[in-house]
């Protein structure tokens, strides 16, 4: 499994986050986020005028915070 390097937390409850993944996720990612390592974030995936995505990175586990 991937490393995080740097631990993050909630900015609201300080609470883990955890990275949300986007695409119709591999049986490793539904393994993932049924032990609560990753948050399932469906396939839509909106994007501004240059690509780049405009959803959140990370759901708080605890409060369901996304950013
Ligand atoms: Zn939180």
């Amino acid at each position: 499994m991937k490393e995080i390097s740097s631990k993050q937390t909630c900015p609201i409850c300080g609470g883990n986050v955890v990275p949300i993944v986007y695409g119709d996720p591999m049986e490793e990612i539904w393994e993932m986020s049924k032990r609560g390592e990753v948050v399932l974030g469906g396939c839509c995936i909106e994007v501004d005028k240059e690509g780049n995505s405009l959803m959140p990175e990370w759901a708080c586990t605890n409060c369901d915070y996304r950013k």
